[in-house]
């Protein structure tokens, strides 16, 4: 078996497509964008890379972004002032802390300070515990973007989720448990794997959903995964690629063996990464129009 790409790039470009247009309507009748603030804490290349990327797609689809770049020396009561700021701020829609904050910030209090409705990564404690009870307050809620872009693309290649077995590898607060939710909500089977789990290829190979979001470049093998299982690979590695002898990104599937038992698989890059985006911009349309009612 050969799997079929999943491709993120493009699920997230028609997503960015009808934000797009939620975007000029929402201009066309409130006489201004929706506003995203974004809040960037020091200079990991990373975070850096994250952000101009995030502000770049959402001034492509015509919404107004605010970055606020602070030293990593910042202390905590300085954020706390601009979250604040934003929060009473009503040209603000969303609010976006790039993750991870120095040590010396609890990013949790930084996090909850921010208002609920503008929660746009949706890590804020109400919004988990709404994401959390499911229903009805799912649509008060926002959904942290990685985990809404796997199920986004998992819905486009299945369409009944019912009964199926999901192996979630990775318990983090951003990706895995989240994604837990989000599946249950979808009356699927789900097993999350962690680095405690003991023999964690017998879990995975009872996936027929298995997404990895772990960290570990290469991690999930072909003999880890049940044939015609769905694979989802949230990870991203930088390693040396001695092909070239430069670094190259890769997931934490080893895609070439896995694509050979899987039936559908996600490529690193151009799987989860744009789509998260793409979500990032959904949520901040969507707390733009709750917003106005
Ligand atoms: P965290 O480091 O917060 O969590 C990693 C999880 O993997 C933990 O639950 C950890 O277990 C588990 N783990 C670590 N080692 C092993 C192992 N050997 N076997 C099984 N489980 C293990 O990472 P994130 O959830 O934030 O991110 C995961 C990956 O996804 C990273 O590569 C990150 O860069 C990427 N990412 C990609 C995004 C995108 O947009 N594409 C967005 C967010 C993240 P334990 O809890 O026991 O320590």
């Amino acid at each position: 078996m050969t799997a079929n790409i999943i491709d993120g790039k493009q699920i997230a470009a028609d997503l960015r497509a009808s934000t797009k247009e939620l975007v000029t309507e929402f201009i066309n009748k409130y006489n201004n964008p929706p506003t995203l603030a974004v809040v960037l804490v020091g200079e990991d290349p990373a975070s850096q890379v994250y952000v101009k990327t995030k502000t770049k797609m959402a001034k492509e689809i015509g919404m107004n972004v605010e970055d606020h770049f602070f030293e990593k020396t910042v202390v905590e009561k300085d954020l706390l002032d601009l979250i604040h700021n934003l929060n009473s701020n009503k040209d603000v829609n969303g609010i976006l802390v790039q993750l991870p904050l120095p040590d010396h910030i609890d990013s949790r209090v930084i996090i909850d300070a921010i208002d609920p409705a503008k929660d746009v990564d949706g890590f804020h404690a109400i919004n988990v515990g709404r994401n959390s009870i499911g229903g009805d307050l799912l649509k008060k809620t926002f959904t942290p973007c990685t985990p809404l872009g796997c199920y986004l693309m998992l819905k486009q290649h299945i369409s009944d989720l019912k009964g199926m077995h999901a192996v979630i590898i990775g318990r983090s607060n951003i990706v895995g448990k989240p994604m837990a939710q989000l599946l249950l909500e979808e009356s699927c089977t789900v097993s999350i794997v962690h680095s405690k789990t003991k023999n964690i290829e017998e879990m995975t190979k009872q996936g027929d959903i298995v997404v990895a979001a772990v960290g570990r470049p290469l991690m999930v093998k072909k003999d880890w995964i049940k044939p015609g299982a769905v694979v989802i690979d949230v990870g991203i590695n930088r390693i040396d690629d001695p092909e070239t002898g430069k670094t190259k990104l890769v997931g934490d599937v080893d895609y070439d063996g896995v694509a050979e038992v899987a039936s559908a698989i996600t490529p690193v890059p151009g799987g989860v990464g744009p789509m998260t985006i793409a979500c990032l911009l959904k949520n901040t349309v969507d707390a733009a129009l709750r917003q106005q009612g």
